[in-house]
């Protein structure tokens, strides 16, 4: 018999999470690996997870995908970061951006000189020092001309498992249409040894990626890996989801819009927009959800809201045994800070940089699990930060303010409440201007903040700030509005 050359990786499922890990394996790995995905048409995607983080563009450009292709293919918008609107309390918002906010020096960033303004009466508000926060607001956008902005994406889910796969199947993937009925395993090592199909077909592998979302049928179905259920911090458990009718040009942000039992989205895309309610249904039931999200709803909806069940948490281990899982599949933070679908792509390149040979997998498993449950766990800590603190009066903001957090985040919080600090290390994905842009969103008020501006002269302090200011505003009045850009940018002049 001859030899088996190729090592053989097996997708399970092509929603968003398999047609990423596809399109990503074969480009880099394709010559020495033989890749098969199955996905079922019959049970479908998700078909939610249309807001992105800027980490999307470093990973496009690892598939060397052009931006106006992806743009115009996926219907996409830009997004400059997140508008929270009423999440202090009614009627008050704050935005989070990409980029950064003002000018740090080494030993004191930012937020120290702006506080200190504060102190002293001028230095106006935080977003004021955020070209993308201006310019998300005034509805204007460029990708590179007059200045680098920090960005992101909106684009149309089922567009781009399409468009990912249109990359993946040229370059060598073979797609198979058909329902996993079976997960067969070998009896000494425990691992998977193949995909068993309803019409009959065998689908054996040495490496399979579960992308199965949250039906997680290797991962958890074959393997039983367990679950961290992390509800008791995050008690949303449910969302509905509706399109509608675009009735304004898209904004270049997502909207985030905090409600009395959750919060809804809105994410724009040039044909349509996107609208979601993510509620707890400890809180509010279904019927009730379900009319508050229509009743919110800008322009004609394009089906019915339909509802998906979550619970977040992590598995225990994303990789087990000879199985990695991606997506939904490994786990669910709810889509606050749009982090799922990063989730995926920086594990895909973690896979990437630690591929396996076929018996050796346990030390780069623990590795990648190691950096996995870090990584969520930071994601976690951020997106309880948005509910800990807030004047919202409901059982729902009320139970979460009360809420114990994990020690990570407590120890974050007193950081910054101590003296206005905050950090990133090691694989953290958000940044000091993020933790900053949340931390006084939400009211965290610090009570004291670093001593080295105090010594600088009110003239002087005032003077910088100004010229900041007034540098975003020059560099503000150069951009295009978002639209216009769109257009020209995707070739739709
Ligand atoms: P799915 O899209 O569910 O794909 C599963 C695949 O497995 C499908 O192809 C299905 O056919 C296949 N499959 C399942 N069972 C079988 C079987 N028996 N046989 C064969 N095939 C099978 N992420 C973001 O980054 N930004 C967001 O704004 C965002 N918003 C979200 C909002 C909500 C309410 C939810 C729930 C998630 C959101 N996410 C978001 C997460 C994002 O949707 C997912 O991370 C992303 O879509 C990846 O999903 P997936 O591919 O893991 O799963």
């Amino acid at each position: 018999m001859a030899e088996q050359k190729q090592f053989r990786v097996v997708i399970a499922g092509g929603g968003t999470a398999g047609w990423v890990a596809a399109a990503a394996l074969v480009r880099h790995l394709g010559a020495s690996l033989d890749i098969t995905l199955v996905e079922s048409d019959a049970i479908g995607t998700v078909g939610v997870g249309e807001s992105t983080i800027p980490t999307a563009r470093s990973f496009h450009a690892l598939l060397g995908i052009r931006e106006p292709v992806f743009m115009r293919e996926t219907n996409a918008s830009f997004k400059l970061g997140i508008s929270f609107e009423n999440w202090l309390r009614e009627g008050v918002r704050y935005f989070h951006p990409f980029g950064t906010v003002g000018r740090s020096l080494p030993l004191a960033d930012f937020q120290h000189f702006w506080l200190e303004a504060k102190t002293r009466g001028f230095g106006g508000e935080y977003g004021d020092y955020s070209l993308e926060t201006q310019a998300a607001l005034a509805n204007r956008f460029a990708t590179a001309d007059p200045a680098p902005l920090g960005y992101a994406y909106h684009l149309d889910a089922t567009a781009y498992a399409v468009f990912l796969r249109g990359l993946a199947e040229p370059a060598g993937v073979r797609r198979v249409e058909g329902q996993i009925t079976a997960v067969e395993r070998d009896g000494e090592s425990g691992n998977i040894a193949a995909l068993l199909l309803e019409n009959g077909e065998r689908l054996a592998g040495d490496l399979f990626i579960d992308c199965t979302g949250f039906r997680a049928l290797l991962i958890e179905g074959a393997l039983e890996t367990g679950y961290d259920d992390w509800r008791h911090w995050l008690p949303t458990d449910r969302a509905f989801a509706v399109q509608s009718e675009t009735t304004e040009p898209p904004v270049p942000y997502t909207r985030a819009i905090a409600h009395g039992a959750g919060w809804r989205w809105r994410i724009p895309l040039q044909h349509r927009m996107g609208n979601g309610f993510v509620f707890a249904s400890d809180y509010l039931d279904d019927d009730a959800a379900r009319e508050q999200l229509l009743a919110a709803v800008p322009g004609r909806a394009l089906f019915d809201p339909r509802l998906i069940r979550f619970t977040t948490g992590m598995r225990k281990k994303s990789w087990n045994h000879n199985c990695v899982a991606l997506g939904l599949a490994s786990g669910f933070i709810e889509p606050l800070e749009s982090t799922s679908i990063h989730l995926v792509m920086i594990a895909v390149t973690r896979l990437l940089q630690n591929f396996p040979r076929r018996h050796d997998m346990a030390a780069a498993a623990q590795r990648f699990n190691a950096q996995a449950r870090a990584e969520a766990e930071h994601i976690r800590d951020f997106i309880i930060l948005h509910y800990k603190r807030n004047d919202r009066p409901e059982p729902f903001w009320r139970d979460h303010a009360a809420r114990a957090v994990p020690d990570s985040l407590a120890a974050r919080i007193a950081l910054f409440e101590e003296g206005a600090n905050a950090y990133q290390s090691g694989d953290d994905l958000f940044r000091v201007d993020s933790w900053n842009a949340v931390m006084l969103g939400q009211g965290v008020v610090p009570r004291a903040h670093h001593p080295m501006p105090g010594e600088i002269p009110s003239a002087d302090l005032e003077r910088a700030l100004g010229d900041l200011r007034a540098g975003i505003a020059a560099q503000l009045a150069k951009l295009p509005t978002h639209e216009a850009f769109l257009q020209r940018y995707c070739g739709r002049e």
